[in-house]
């Protein structure tokens, strides 16, 4: 993320699919949040654990627009950790998408993405390595989720990135990837595993690293 780095360089096990950073409190469910200034001791004691104990050498961070984005969080923990991190841009899903989602069309959104990954995140010069996780609830997206949707596929398009897709409990991954593969995105660039839960049981979705998965549903993590 604070540079290109070749697919030979990664030469041990990659996350896939994880948040370093995270901010998805609700009033109903104020526990969700991995904030930089309380749990990056944590984090970057896992991450740098699992480097040496399995020779962890890529993790893949899917936090984006509506959920607690923080690129220089995590240059930082990226830093601490030893470990490559490769950061994402996007926007959510449903009551996660800002305003700027719901009155913008899917061309100047696909261009917002677009200058994220030319350009870097903001102003921190970080470029997203892939456009994610853009999502949906229910199954059919709602029309700001469909445009962002269609918006994700033209920057992948444009870029050549992929885009990865959450699919809220289950729901509605077939009308993701029609979305995605009706804008030009090629199928093989919309990774399923982010898609196992719309089509496939549970116990097929990979585990996190265990500061996510030893935890119960709604216990704060710490
Ligand atoms: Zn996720």
């Amino acid at each position: 993320m604070t540079g290109r780095l070749p697919v030979a360089a990664v030469k041990g096990p990659v996350l896939a699919h994880e948040h370093l950073v995270l901010d998805l409190a609700t009033a109903s469910s104020p526990h969700a949040v991995l904030r930089p200034d309380r749990h990056a001791a944590c984090v970057t004691g896992e991450l740098s654990g699992l480097r040496r104990s399995h020779g962890l050498a890529l993790v893949v961070e899917m936090t984006c627009r509506g959920m607690g984005q923080d690129p220089g969080a995590l240059v930082a923990l990226s830093q601490e950790a030893g470990v490559p991190v490769v950061a994402a841009t996007g926007w959510y899903y449903g009551g996660f998408l800002p305003p700027e989602v719901r009155e913008t069309d899917a061309d100047r959104l696909a261009g917002i993405l677009i200058r994220d990954i030319r350009e870097g995140i903001g102003a921190t010069g970080v470029r997203p390595g892939v456009i994610g996780e853009v999502g949906s609830s229910g199954q059919r997206p709602s029309p700001a989720e469909r445009r962002m949707l269609e918006a994700a596929a033209r920057a992948g398009v444009a870029t050549g990135l992929s885009v990865a897709t959450h699919a809220h409990h289950g729901a509605g991954g077939i009308a993701q990837l029609e979305i995605l593969t009706g804008a030009g995105l090629p199928a093989r660039r919309n990774p399923l595993r982010f898609l196992t839960g719309a089509c496939a049981s549970r116990s097929q979705v990979t585990p996190g690293p265990r500061w996510l998965t030893r935890r119960k549903p709604d216990q704060p993590f710490r």
